[in-house]
């Protein structure tokens, strides 16, 4: 059993209370986490941390990002298998998707922040430049289904800009969050430079949120916990960055590529059981080429390897979506069931024939469930692309038209021929219910850092 303990100042310590974090794989208890629900604590930690470290040259910093990364990368097996008991993912996606990417944010942005170069604006008579300061502490918070991949991605950029952390994984992922924070006291890490706490969303979440002290948020999680994010935070002006729900579109053209679509929307599909916010968890096919399409789609399913759902709780939510998809109208071409084994196993599900407007083509499922749309002409795909509050992103899948039709879709990512297909230097994030701001690159550097122009006229 194992038992995980807040980082705070570079000490691990337990609040009073702990409760249990639960397998997804057969629902045995495998840790205990800390019920924090004061974040005093970590403030003043982090406090003390952050001028010698928002001191130290952007260069030392890379450094330190170097560092996190090449310990974090003799562990990659252990992080991998932390990451997999606590989700249920199959190893390979731990170990391909969720580890590599975790090391890689703190390379990229290692490698990022030395590419940096400074930015001037001439004028005629005066130079401006750009200084770009630390914010001071930030909270970072995170959401379950990626977890040391969405929290790294926060941590490394924020660190590179010289602010102290305070981080809260989510409460029922929080295994790799620790074993970071591990990683980062055996590698000398100055205390309190990164606080990781643990705890329920709305006890220790809120108290980072609304802490005076915490000078911005960046919050990854579900649309309807971003809008208390946002009404806690705005007041007090903190800078903030909502990373939230979708309800993604795959289109696939009638001059589409099936070899190359088929496997590419299943991916976009089923990967992580469907819970990745990218996930197209709608799928958009041309009449003429619909049963082609779906014949081999369903085909391949069956050797399309998933693993459970996140827990018990989430697959009841996503069964009541299976059971609103039969009373409104549709009709289950594959999944739908629960097997007889414990844990949150549950079947991948596929629904065709629901109009594109019904709740369940709309809400956000978050889970191995998809449904099935025909269209006719490129203006109905968009038009059903575009009809859901989100917009996260979308695939097109087209020999010919498909930028295009990206440029038409309202979300703030597509990909054309491909899925997850991440560099991560490219504005990352939502529109509409999907979310405010953008991470990745100079985005994030933009968002964790305060630009101040200074302009100068000298002789
Ligand atoms: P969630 O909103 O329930 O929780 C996310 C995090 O917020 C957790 O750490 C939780 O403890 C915390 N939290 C909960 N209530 C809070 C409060 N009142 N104040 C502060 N923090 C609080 O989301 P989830 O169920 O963990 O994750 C699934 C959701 O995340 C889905 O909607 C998915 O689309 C979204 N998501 C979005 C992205 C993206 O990049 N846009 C990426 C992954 C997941």
């Amino acid at each position: 059993m194992i038992k995980v303990k807040n980082l705070i100042g570079g000490k691990f310590v337990l609040p009073a209370e702990c409760f249990d974090d639960i397998s997804p794989l057969d629902s045995s208890v495998i840790a205990q986490i800390p019920r924090t629900r004061d974040v005093s604590a970590a403030v003043k930690a982090a406090a003390l941390a952050q001028p010698s470290w928002g001191g130290l040259s952007i260069s030392e910093r890379c450094d330190w990002l170097d560092k996190i990364a090449d310990s974090l990368e003799l562990k990659i097996e252990e992080l991998a298998q932390l990451e997999s008991l606590d989700t249920g993912k199959p190893h390979e996606v731990a170990l391909n998707v969720d580890a590599e990417r975790s090391i890689n944010n703190f390379r990229f942005f290692a490698n990022f922040g030395r590419s940096m170069k400074e930015e001037t604006f001439e004028m005629k008579d005066a130079t401006n430049y750009i200084l770009r300061k630390p914010i001071g502490i930030v909270g970072l918070i995170s959401p379950w289904n990626l977890p040391l991949y969405l929290l790294s991605w926060k941590i490394a950029p924020a660190l590179l800009m010289g602010n102290s952390v305070i981080a809260k994984p989510s409460e029922i992922t929080p295994l790799t969050a620790y074993f970071l924070g591990q990683v980062c006291t055996e590698i000398g890490l100055p205390n309190g430079v990164l606080n990781i706490i643990h705890g329920y969303g709305p006890e220790i979440g809120h108290a980072i949120v609304e802490h005076p002290e915490i000078k911005a948020i960046s919050f990854t999680g579900g649309t309807a916990t971003g809008k208390i994010v946002a009404a806690t935070a705005a007041p007090m002006f903190k800078k903030l960055s909502l990373e939230l729900g979708g309800k993604n579109a795959s289109i696939v053209l009638d001059d589409a590529d099936l070899d190359i679509a088929v496997p590419g929307v299943l991916r976009a599909s089923f990967l992580n059981s469907g819970q990745i916010c990218l996930c197209g968890s709608r799928v958009l096919i041309h009449s003429s080429i619909y049963d082609e399409f779906m014949s081999r789609y369903l085909s391949e399913l069956q050797s399309f390897e998933i693993g459970p759902v996140i827990n018990e709780a989430h697959r009841s939510k996503i069964l009541s979506y299976i059971e609103l998809a039969k009373e409104e109208g549709g009709e289950i071409l594959a999944g739908g069931k629960v097997p007889d084994r414990p844990g949150a196993w549950l079947e991948p599900t596929v629904v065709a024939g629901l109009s594109h407007e019904s709740r369940t083509a709309t809400e956000e499922i978050f889970g191995p469930m998809v449904t099935i749309h025909r269209f006719d002409s490129d203006e109905e795909a968009i038009e059903i692309a575009n009809c859901t509050d989100y917009g996260l992103a979308g695939s097109v899948w087209s020999k010919n038209r498909g930028r295009q039709i990206a440029e038409k879709i309202d979300s703030g990512m597509v990909w054309v021929n491909t899925w997850l297909h991440r560099d991560l230097r490219v504005p990352f994030g939502g529109v509409k219910d999907s979310g405010v701001g953008r991470e990745g690159g100079m985005w994030s550097i933009g968002f964790f850092s305060e630009a101040v122009n200074i302009c100068v006229i000298e002789d």
